[in-house]
Parts: structure tokens; sequence; C-alpha cells
């Protein structure tokens, strides 16, 4: 003999009914089997719903009956097409029954506990006889026999007790002589001894299945739903989860209890003491192994956590005082307090003072829990000797799961730090003297990052989920972007980074999307995107909280830079190529600095110093190991070296300019570059890196322009004054040249101050040579004391600026 339980899903559709009837008549051929239905998916929620309408005089319970009813008639007609008169009619006639219960209750504006289980047992009635009758239309030998008849239970309506002797000798006296090869019964209702309708509490058809395994002794229960088994978390929050082969009975209890809705928790107690193995296996692919419940956890050494699970609408609650020290009882009364309201108590923690006791329950139970407690210590309460009760909402309870993890050391550390890297924070701990289970509360906004963080961290092969928003998207934004789908295969392969970009924005428009942006079709995405803004982008960052999030500002945008500390301050990274955060004031600079630290979240801006060359990584790694930085000579403007490279005698400075802009080598506006500006900004950032407090104005910067140049109005002024002084920039070169030197745009600094300005540099200096928009940095520290450390290389474009961005980006993936 075998038990099978079809849920809400597996008997949720023509379809679905007819793989279930296929894995019945395959099962059948070997033994007889019994097979438990749960009521069509939905329907159970849609009784519940329409009661309540009709229980508070509201119409709308009609046309939710009409819906009700359509469904079954449609699923009948989809599954016996023709002949099926007398099974529509017998469906037609209990539906009819069905809608005056509802009238009833309409009517006398009131629905009891015992209404409402008479209410819902038509879901598993309805569903149990269109399964039973469409295998009967197929010649198969099935028959329905009504678990009410069976299952015996008391008055404890929507979730009674089960009497356990005369249910199970129902059930053993009625297999003995049942005939038929098929039986099918309704899972969830049962009957109490006064003979009324009941049922097992939500979920419980898993329970209905359990209670006729054991009473029968089968060798194994069999839960078929609409997963592969239960597993490492819940599949529909945690994308990366997969199913556990194995688990033992305290593991699914535990992840059952705590959420895991898969297997209805009362489930294992019938099967657990007479040791049947519970195998939960998936309708639409009975070919996965799915996962086997057994009481063996001898694999449990390998792996000490076995799946993370989680229970929405959690009210946390705590009794505090000092009236409570020492004195004994308190928590007795406050417990038993809590029983007479049948309140069940999911977690509780008590701090080792006594001074208060926390605990978490259904935040549907917060109010009368809280006036029942109240009422309990209203003399110690009014005495000032505890506090009233404080109910906090909107939470939900965490935990991790696995019989061996007592075995392991640093699991919870580990768990504790996921959550805090995440800035998730913990509301209240509990962890059994057992350690079969540690659990969190934590506010139900973060559940989601929570379960994936977590997940990432104990369950998958060290693959890291990086989460990419990336806001402008000009010339090397978009290089970015290609470059990041692009090596996607390849991070995930080698380096086991999963990146996606969720977010783009240009000055326009911004698009999110939580699986990824499409690497084909994200230009078109982001021009049909919302309206873009700066805080709109940021707010989306922030609710989505997503783990591991990035933000990347590839713009030159005051206003963008301004709102870093903001995405510090939620442990979001941020990657800047936009130098404007950290080159502004000192105190600001510094600030960031210690968000990063403070909140656990990378502040990287590699590009703003020789775009893709490894310059500021490389300082900081002499930093970190314990060198001093004595100088740093440079050039740091991969335009300026492109203008000084290619200007002569030949040609306009004017036209020089022009051509760097075009390509592409300075700024938007290029004053910021041929004022020295720019190049001031980037030897503060490597003077501030090395560890001296500066600002911009303590930079000596000499100008090589013109007074003319200077007072420009607009870029296109500033053009026109490059052709009227043109003679000067003859002149510079001209003395270049009769010194047998090439011109530069040196920076320099030598330990406490900083200068920049255009240098003659004779032919024997490693800078003479500097080609095309190359920039080179010398740093000369206690270790690199007579020969400097040298970088050099490409300064400046659209490529090399994104692959320094990556770097950044891939930097924090580490
Ligand atoms: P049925 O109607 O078949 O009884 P349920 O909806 O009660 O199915 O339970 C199956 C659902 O449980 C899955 O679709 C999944 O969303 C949810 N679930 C939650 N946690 C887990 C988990 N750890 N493993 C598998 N499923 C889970
Ligand atoms: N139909 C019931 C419910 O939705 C029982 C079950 O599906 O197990 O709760
Ligand atoms: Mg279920």
């Amino acid at each position: 003999m075998n038990v099978l339980k079809f849920g809400g899903t597996s008997v949720g559709s023509i379809e679905n009914i007819k793989k279930v009837i296929e894995i019945l008549d395959n099962y059948s051929k070997k033994e007889p089997v019994i097979c438990v239905v749960s009521a069509v998916g939905g329907i159970t929620d849609k009784l519940l719903r329409a009661g309540e309408f009709a229980q508070q005089k509201n119409e709308n319970y009609l046309p939710l009956f009409e819906e009700i009813k359509t469904i079954h008639l449609s699923i009948l007609e989809g599954l016996i097409p023709d002949q099926n008169e007398a099974a529509k009619t017998y469906l037609e006639n209990k539906l009819s029954s069905l809608k005056s219960l509802l009238d009833g209750i309409h009517l006398i504006n009131e629905l009891s506990p015992k209404t409402s289980d008479k209410l819902v047992s038509y879901g598993e009635l309805l569903s149990s006889f269109i399964v039973a009758e469409t295998m009967k239309s197929q010649n198969l030998d099935a028959v329905r026999k009504n678990t009410q008849d069976l299952i015996v239970t008391n008055n404890n309506f929507t979730k009674a007790e089960v009497n356990y002797p005369t249910s199970n000798t129902n059930i053993s006296e009625y297999f003995k002589n049942a005939a038929q090869k098929i039986t099918i019964l309704p899972g969830f209702i049962a009957r109490s001894t006064t003979g009324e309708t009941t049922t097992l509490g939500r979920g419980g058809s898993d329970f209905t299945a359990a209670l006729v395994a054991a009473a029968l002794r089968v060798n194994r229960l069999e839960i078929w739903t609409d997963v592969s088994g239960m597993y490492t978390a819940n599949p529909k929050i945690v994308k990366q989860a997969y199913p556990i082969e194995k688990l033992s009975y305290r593991e699914a209890m535990e992840l059952s209890h705590f959420g895991a809705k898969v297997l209805y928790p009362p489930s294992v107690q019938p099967v657990l003491s007479l040791n049947i193995p519970i195998h939960i296996k998936n309708t639409s692919d009975p070919e996965a192994y799915g996962t086997r419940i057994t009481n063996d956890n001898s694999n449990g050494f390998l792996k000490a956590a076995k799946a993370i699970s989680n229970i929405s609408n959690i009210a946390l609650l705590t009794l505090q005082g000092t009236g409570m020290i020492g004195i004994p009882g308190f928590s007795k009364r406050l417990f038993e307090t809590l029983a007479q309201e049948k309140i069940n108590v999911i977690f509780i923690t008590q701090a080792s003072s006594e001074h208060s006791i926390c605990f978490g329950i259904d935040e549907k139970d917060a109010e009368l829990a809280a006036s029942n407690i109240n009422i309990t210590f209203e003399n110690e309460i009014s005495l000032k000797k505890i506090d009233p009760i404080i109910v906090e909402k909107d939470l939900s309870i965490i935990a991790l799961v696995g019989d061996n993890m007592k075995n392991h050391q640093g699991i919870s550390g580990k768990m504790f730090s996921t959550l805090g890297q995440n800035n998730i924070n913990i509301r209240a701990i509990a962890q059994g003297a057992s350690e079969k289970n540690i659990s969190a509360v934590i506010a139900e906004k973060d559940v989601k990052k929570a379960l994936n963080a977590i997940h990432e961290r104990f369950f998958e092969d060290q693959t890291k989920q990086l989460n990419v928003f990336i806001t402008g998207v000009g010339n090397v934004g978009e290089k970015l972007v290609e470059q990041i789908h692009q090596q996607k295969k390849y991070l995930k392969e080698q380096l086991k980074i999963n990146m996606r970009i969720v977010g783009l924005s240009n000055s326009r428009t911004m698009v999110f999307n939580e699986t990824g942006l499409s690497s084909k079709s994200w230009k078109d995405d982001l021009n049909s995107g919302e309206k873009a803004s700066i805080n709109g982008f940021f707010e989306r960052v922030k609710t989505l909280n997503l783990r591991n999030s990035i933000f990347v500002d590839v713009t030159a945008n005051e206003d963008v830079s301004k709102i870093y500390a903001n995405y510090l301050k939620e442990s979001i990274a941020v990657v800047a190529c936009n130098k404007i955060a950290c080159s502004s004031t000192y105190s600001n600079y510094s600030q960031l600095k210690n968000l990063s630290i403070k909140y656990n979240a990378p502040f990287l801006f590699e590009t703003n110093v020789g775009a893709g060359l490894p310059v500021i990584d490389t300082l900081n790694h002499l930093i970190n190991s314990g060198d001093r930085i004595t100088s740093i000579q440079a050039v740091l403007s991969g335009s300026l070296n492109f203008v000084f490279n290619k200007f002569d005698a030949t040609t306009k400075f004017h036209d020089i300019v022009k051509q760097a802009q075009k390509e592409g080598y300075t700024e938007p506006d290029p004053r910021i570059d041929l004022s020295g500006v720019d190049v001031a900004r980037k030897i503060l950032i490597l003077a501030r890196e090395s560890g001296v407090e500066m600002n911009l104005e303590d930079i000596e910067n000499t100008s090589f322009l013109t007074e003319n140049n200077h007072k420009s109005s607009s870029v296109d002024d500033f053009y026109e004054t490059l052709i009227t002084d043109e003679a000067h920039f003859q002149k510079l070169y001209e003395s270049a040249k009769n010194n047998n030197c090439q011109l530069k745009y040196v920076a320099e600094f030598d330990g406490k101050t900083a200068k920049v300005g255009l240098k003659e540099i004779p032919p024997q200096h490693p800078f003479y040579n500097l080609e095309g928009k190359d920039n080179i940095v010398m740093f000369y520290t206690q270790r690199y004391r007579e020969q400097p450390l040298i970088i050099k290389g490409a300064g400046a474009g659209a490529e090399v600026t994104a692959s320094g961005l990556f770097a950044d980006i891939i930097r924090i993936g580490n």
C-alpha cells in the first residue's frame, strides 16, 4: 500500500490532474494506492474570502462564488468531456449547497469558526470528487472515500486535534476491506466526535496523508507538490535555491515550523515514531529525485547547515522591568496568559539578567496578547515594577537549520556577519542548546536580501552575486555595460562572480530589472524607461534592497556625487569615475571614507587618476604594507599630453584642442583640463590617499593660459580666445624647442605640498618620451628611494576608463 498526497497546484488544472492520474495509474499496477488530495489551488483562500465578504454583508461574495463554481465545472468539463451529466449534476448540487451556506452567512451576518470549517471543507470535497470521477470515467478501479468518516477530532475548529486511537481504528478497519486499487481521500477535513465538520489547520492535507500512512504502517509517505523537494531556501524568494536530497525528520520539522510551507509541520509527528520515510516529489517532474526525509542524519557532517527558512508577519513582544529580576514565576504567568488565549509562541529569548523576556508570535495575535498580558501584570505595571508590554511589528524570523551545526564552529558568526555586511539589523536572536536551529528576527523588508545573502554564503559554491546600478551611460558608461555583458560567463566560471546590471540611468531616463537588464535590448529599454532623477534612482536601489549592491557613477555631475553618502549609509558600495567627491572639501572626502568603513561598503575611485591605470590601487597597496610616500611626480592629463605632443610650429593650438575634445580626451568643458584644475584634482586625490590632509586651494597652480582664456564666458568663447592668442602658445613651444625640451604638464607632491604646471622636460627625463595620451606616475617612497615605482600607460579614453571601473567592481566581488 502506498500513500500519495497531491497538493493544490497538482490538482489545480486539467493538465495537472491528468499527470496525477497517470502517476496513480502507474503506482496502482504494482499495489493499491491511497491518494489524498488538497482543494484545487487557491480555492481554500477564495472560500474564506467569500465567507468574509458574506459575513460583512458585502455582495462581492456572489461573483467570488461564481468564480469558484466556474473553476470546478470547467475542470470537470475538461477532464470528462462526454457523458459527464451525472457527475456534473452532483457537482452542481454541491455547489448550490455551498451557495446556500454563503447566503446564510450573509443573512445572519456571522461566520463562526465552526461555519468557516464547514465552508472550506467544500474545497477538498469538490476536488476529490472530480479526481475520482475522472478516474472512473477512464475505467480505472477508483473510489472516493470521505475522510470525515475516518478521522475523528475534537471541536477545536480551524485546527482540530486528532483522536488518534479512534481514527487509527477507523482507517485500518476501512482499508482492511477496501477492494479498489485506488482510493481518493479529501485531505484537510475531518469530523468531531459530535459530528461537526472540522479541519486540521491550513496546509493540513499533508497531515491527513501522514495520519493515514501511520495508521496503515505503510512503507513510505509521498507528498507530491509543485517543487522538486524541500529546497535550501524557499525557491520563490531565492532563485539559486536547490532541492536537498536527504533530511532528517528533525530538520524537516524545524524547517517547516519556520516557514518551509512545502510540508505542514504536524505531518512529521505521526510517521516519525514509526520510522516511515517521507518523500517529497514534484508532480510536474516525477523523474526528479525530490527530498527523502528519514531519521538518518549521517550525511549531516558533510554539510552542517542544511537550509534556511523564514516566517513572515511576526510581532515581537518584550516584557521588561527591574521588578522581574530574581522573582520566580514571571515567565510562567506570561506564557500561561498566552496559552489561555491559544496564542502560539514561535520564538523566545530571555536576557541572562532576567530583566526582559522577548518572544515572537503571529502578528494577528499581537493585540490580543498585549492586552491580556497587560491585564495579567496590571499590578506590577501600576507599581512600575515592570513596563507595559512593548509590541513591534513588520518583522520576520529567519532560521538556519541543520542537525550537525553543533559540531561545527563559527556558523552563527558567519550567519550574523553576513547580515551585518548587508546592513540588516537583527532585532533578536535565538539559538537552542541543541544548536539545530539558529534564528534571528529581522525587518520584513530585509527578508529577501537576508535569505539570498545567507544562502549565497552557506549554500552556493562561493559564487557571489553582484547587483550593479550604473548612472551616466555616455561614452564610458556604454563601454562599461558592454564589457560587463561580454565578461559575464568568464566571471562566473573563473571568478565565481555572478554580475548583473540591475539599474541604468542617463540624464533623461532610467530603467530597472531585478533579474538583470538584457544584454541585447538594454539601450531600447533605457530609452523607453521612466523619467530619470538622482534621488529617484537612489530610492529604487534602496527599495530593491538587493545584497551586494554597487552604485557606479560614470557622470561628471556634482549633484550625483553629493548622494554617495546616502548609498554608503545603506551599505551600498560606490564606484566613482566622477572626481568631484574625492576632490571636494577634505571633510567631505574623509566623511565618505569613514562611512565606507562604518557601513562596510567599499568606496572605490581608481579611475579618478590615470583612467584604467592601477594608480590608486598601487598607492593603497604601498601604504597598507607599511610604506610611506615621500614624493610623487606625474603627468596626469591624457588630454594635455595629447595636446602638447601634437602641438608644434606647423599646427594651431586651437585646432589641436578641438581635436582632443572631438576624440573624447577632454572633459566636456576643455577649460577644466587646460586650466590645470583637472590635474590639480588628481594630485590632490593622490596626496589625500597618501595620508595628507589637503584641499584644492592648497595646490599651487601656475597656469600657462592667457588672461583672455581665463576670462572666457563659454566654451565657444574660450575657443575664440585660443585663436586670438595663438602667438602666446607658439612662444611656449619655441622656448621649449630652443632648450631641446618637451612641454609636459606636470603634477608634483613632495610629501607635504603639491603643485601643478607646464614644464620644459629635458631628453634624459622619463617624462620626455611620453607619447600620445599617456599618463605616467612616479612614486618615491621609503622603499623606492632612488629608483621610483613607475606606472605608465594610456591615461584617457572610454575603453580604458570603463575597464578601470570594471576592475573596481570586481575588487568588490573579491
Ligand atoms: P501544496 O499545495 O502542494 O501543498 P504548498 O504551496 O503548500 O504546496 O507548498 C509548496 C510551496 O512551498 C512551494 O511552491 C514553495 O513556494 C514553498 N516553499 C517554502 N519554502 C520552501 C522550501 N524550503 N522548499 C521548497 N518549497 C518551499
Ligand atoms: N486546502 C487546504 C489549504 O489550502 C489544505 C491543504 O491544501 O493542504 O490550507
Ligand atoms: Mg501544502
